[in-house]
């Protein structure tokens, strides 16, 4: 909720209380140079225990509510026909309509069993955006990903409302030139992770659907940030609807539903829903192969628990909006800083232009992975880089500027406090105004793929000890 203040501002207001707490821990400034210089300058490979804020994901790492914890403690452990998934089943059909439910250990584990189940090799599968794990899924069983986003989609500088829109006569061309038969499915990703959490507008997907339904193409639905699209759509278009109704009007025209539980329901796990038996039976199979028997998918029974929960609690307009609330927030409060972010404000997380943060830093020096390394020197708060680090090389194994160099600075639901992102707010202006001593880095170890995750770099001219003397020089050592 937004609490009017009398001075005219608005903040957001945290609409629950906090009974449980975790210590947390800012080292001084110098631990963080040896920590940043031990994970080679990538935030990926720091310990938790040597970080005072963890901005890197919401994934698996949102606070739970005591209804959750005190379901959990009624987990049914069962190898088959356990209580706890009936009581997933009944969330499911109460919240989101569907009668049918495969349970998947997160969402990779859901796309992993589409695509098993759809994909043929040489069939086409569009989206209004890819995520990682479902573009990789759907490569790995021989199929294309097409993206049919709109032409502003990639400007982190906007005031669109809806940037996770897909373009609609893009749809209906793609659709002509490939043949329906070869396209398996159609995927609308709500809160679109990888363009900064944007949403698309409930018009959109119902005019979608209306495509799709014509070439007789299923429509599948990637529900794993869906409480945040619904808010979106209660804030940007909808505000005379509740967020259960305009869950159920998008759920109303969707074939097949998945979701990691890991985001929305504040949980970790997965799951794939559908009201159409024949899907259902053809997907069926392939769980206990990969996942484990049908009424728990690799999960264990007091996660399902909690994402049974999880699901009803997140159609609360309070709890649906509680993450993207401060992010507008954290967005609001760089931008009136004069600091470059991504607007409109997403549903997951900030996400700082670092083209803009670091001009004098070339891409190919790697702009976001130093920025993400300076933000960790200068705050101990994690962020994660989104950029040329994150894009591997290509075939002649040259490095590849990213479409985009970001800094993402996710917002766990409910985790942190307003003081948390004005600490950050602070730390991050300060960074700003002295982003000429930042330079870039340079590897030193580079894994052949995926090098985001276990790669070492090296700060080019030792620039983080000079950050830290000018840091040392305004806050001293023991900030
Ligand atoms: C996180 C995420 C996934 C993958 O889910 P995991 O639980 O991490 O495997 C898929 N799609 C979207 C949109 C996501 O945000």
């Amino acid at each position: 909720m937004q609490i009017k203040l009398s001075n005219g501002k608005s903040i957001p207001m945290e609409m629950h209380k906090i009974k449980i707490v975790q210590q947390t821990n800012l080292p001084p400034v110098e631990a963080r140079q040896r920590c940043i210089k031990e994970a080679g300058y990538n935030t990926f490979l720091l310990r938790t225990r040597d970080i005072f804020l963890d901005m890197l994901t919401d994934s698996g790492t949102n606070a739970m509510s005591d209804n959750q914890l005190a379901a959990m403690m009624q987990a049914d452990d069962a190898y088959a026909g356990c209580e706890s998934f009936y009581r997933l089943q009944s969330a499911v059909e109460d919240v989101l309509g569907f009668k049918y439910l495969l349970p998947a250990h997160q969402g990779r584990a859901a796309e992993h069993l589409l695509a098993k189940a759809f994909v043929k090799p040489g069939d086409v599968v569009i989206m209004n955006y890819h995520f990682t794990t479902s573009k990789a899924h759907v490569d790995l069983a021989g199929g294309k990903v097409l993206e049919l986003y709109k032409p502003g989609a990639m400007q982190t500088v906007s005031d669109d409302p809806f940037k996770g829109n897909m373009d609609l006569d893009k749809l209906e061309e793609a659709i002509r030139t490939y043949g329906a038969e070869k396209v398996s499915y159609v995927r609308m990703e709500a809160t679109t992770n990888l363009i900064g959490g944007q949403p698309f507008s409930l018009e959109n997907l119902l005019a979608v659907k209306k495509i799709t339904a014509k070439h007789g193409v299923p429509l599948v639905f990637d529900g794993s940030l869906i409480s945040e699209n619904a808010f979106f759509i209660h804030e940007r278009e909808h505000p005379e609807m509740s967020i259960s109704e305009i869950i159920s009007e998008m759920m109303s025209v969707v074939d097949i539903f998945y979701m990691s539980a890991r985001k929305s329901a504040a949980a970790r796990g997965g799951l794939i829903a559908t009201n159409q038996k024949a899907f259902f039976d053809q997907i069926l199979p392939w769980v206990p192969v990969y996942e484990g028997f049908s009424t728990y998918g690799g999960m264990s029974s007091r996660e399902i628990e909690a994402i049974a929960v999880g699901l009803r609690e997140m159609t609360d307009l309070n709890v649906a909006g509680s993450g993207a609330e401060f992010v507008e927030f954290f967005v609001r409060r760089l931008v009136e800083e004069g600091l470059p972010v991504v607007t409109p404000a997403g549903g997951l997380a900030c996400h700082l232009d670092a083209l803009r943060f670091l001009p004098d830093v070339p891409q190919l020096d790697f702009t976001s992975g130093a920025l993400s390394a300076a933000i960790y020197l200068v705050s101990g708060v994690r962020g994660m880089e989104r950029g040329t680090v994150s894009t591997d090389r290509d075939e002649n194994g040259n490095n590849v500027p990213a479409g985009v160099e970001l800094v993402r600075m996710a917002v766990p639901r409910r985790l942190y406090t307003m003081s948390h992102i004005e600490y950050t707010v602070d730390r991050l202006k300060w960074l700003y105004e002295h982003r000429d001593l930042v330079k870039g880095l340079r590897f030193v170890e580079e894994p052949p793929v995926l090098r985001f995750f276990f790669g070492k770099m090296e700060a080019i001219d030792n620039w983080d000890l000079k950050l830290m003397e000018a840091f040392i020089d305004d806050f001293g050592v023991n900030c």
